[in-house]
């Protein structure tokens, strides 16, 4: 008989590694955590979490104290580049769905979910940077880290996002992250600059002839409570490329690309500060999620172009199935099995979507964006309830 695991190596402190170490310990599994990175706060834009993946902070005991850090978004509002609505989507959604979607700081989100992963006794460790995982028949699972150092345990979950290390353990020359082409700034501007416009708690975002902005609040704090995005075709130009350049050039970089656009675009772009980079990657999808003892969850299994606001969700829902799963006490083949049986086809789909949501960012001429706009305005009703499902989804009774 084989013995039941014990305990989980598991690589990556983002979103989904603090969330599966908190429901292993559930399921009456040791888990430790490794990072690649140091431990340090305020790092990157914001996010929007959705009343599916706030279903599964809620089942932690975080969904109040999110909300309460972050915004309620009541609805996600399209505009054209010259400022006439285009139509709204996600509205009433704590109504429709229970919960409502949390715009919040990635950095608070993070904080957040390592702080309770502490408080429920799951060591985190961090500068550990897997580098290779070795897995002997009879033998402890072996992670071994960039300073030399290596961690044993009896499987390793894989939690380490789009670049995932583990990713090459599980499928050696597998899909590798790709440009999509897009590349995206975001930021914070004090709430002041959009706080006397009658948006209230909406995103409004616009779609220009070539790119797409969008902002809403974030926080309740004067200082940077209101959060904004631009994605724009990269031209070549990579994130690394663009952080080589000072903040001021980037800014001029984003005056010059979003020139013309209503208001109140041009305002927060001056208001702008510690502008972000970054690429929109995307990878292929992969043959398998697992192998003997190693298991990929969030995007390090299913990496989505950021265009369906979804990606932190889906590996909010990953961590907890595969706590619901590892109850079931079964093989950790067979529980492995169930996970990307059950994951698979929904994490799929919605990557799909993302990717096709990622093309309407593109380039167009003036025309295709006249037609592109007015497409939009029909279509966003029906776009609108093709989405429920993805907000309907319940990880605690799936
Ligand atoms: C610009 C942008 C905006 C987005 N907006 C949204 C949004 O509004 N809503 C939404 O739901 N999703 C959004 N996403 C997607 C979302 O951020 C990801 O899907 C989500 O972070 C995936 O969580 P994860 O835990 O799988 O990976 P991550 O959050 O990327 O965490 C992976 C962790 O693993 C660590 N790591 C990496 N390599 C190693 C290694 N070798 N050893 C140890 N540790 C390692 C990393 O440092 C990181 O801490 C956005 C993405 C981008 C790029």
């Amino acid at each position: 008989m084989t013995r039941r695991p014990r305990k989980a190596l598991i690589i990556g402190a983002g979103i989904a590694g603090p969330v599966a170490a908190m429901f292993m310990k559930r399921a009456g599994i040791e888990a430790d955590i490794y990072e690649a990175w140091p431990y340090s706060n305020g790092i990157g834009g914001g996010l929007q979490i959705a009343p599916n993946g706030m279903r599964v902070l809620a089942e932690l005991g975080l969904a109040d104290e999110l909300i309460g850090l972050g915004s309620i978004a009541e609805s996600f509002d399209f505009y054209s580049q010259g400022g006439k609505k285009l139509g709204s989507i996600n509205r009433d959604m704590a109504k429709r769905f229970g919960l409502p979607a949390v715009n919040m700081c990635r950095a608070t989100l993070n904080e957040t979910l390592v702080d309770k992963a502490w408080s429920s006794n799951v060591s985190v460790h961090f500068e550990k940077r897997l580098v290779k995982i070795e897995d002997r028949a009879d033998q402890p699972v072996i992670a071994h880290f960039a300073d030399g150092s290596e961690a044993e345990g009896d499987f390793v979950i894989g939690a380490d996002g789009v670049h995932s290390a583990v990713r090459r353990h599980v499928i050696p020359d597998g899909p590798v992250p790709f440009d999509t082409g897009l590349i995206g700034f975001g930021g914070f501007v004090p709430r002041a600059v959009i706080e006397n416009l009658p948006i209230g708690q909406r995103i409004e975002t616009t779609f220009g002839q070539s790119g797409f902005f969008g902002y809403g609040f974030c926080s309740s704090n004067p200082d940077d409570g209101a959060m904004w995005w631009s994605t724009q075709p990269s031209h070549g130009m990579t994130a690394a490329a663009y952080r080589l350049q000072s903040q001021d050039a980037i800014k001029q970089h984003l005056r010059d690309f979003h020139a013309g656009w209503h208001d109140p675009i041009p305002a927060i772009i001056e208001a702008a500060r510690n502008i972000v980079v970054t690429d929109t990657l995307d990878v292929a999808t992969l043959p398998t999620w697992s192998r003997k003892r190693t298991l990929l969850i969030g995007d390090a299994a299913h990496a989505t172009t950021p265009h369906a606001g979804m990606g932190a969700s889906l590996a909010l829902e990953d961590a907890m199935r595969l706590g619901r799963l590892m109850l079931e006490r079964q093989e950790l083949g067979v529980t492995f099995q169930a996970f990307e049986q059950e994951r698979r086809p929904r994490a799929e789909k919605i990557v799909a979507i993302a990717r096709r949501n990622g093309n309407s960012k593109r380039e167009f001429g003036p025309t295709g964006a006249w037609i592109r706009d007015h497409i939009l305005k029909l279509l966003l009703p029906l776009t609108s309830k093709g989405m429920d499902f993805m907000y309907a989804y319940d990880a605690r009774a799936a």
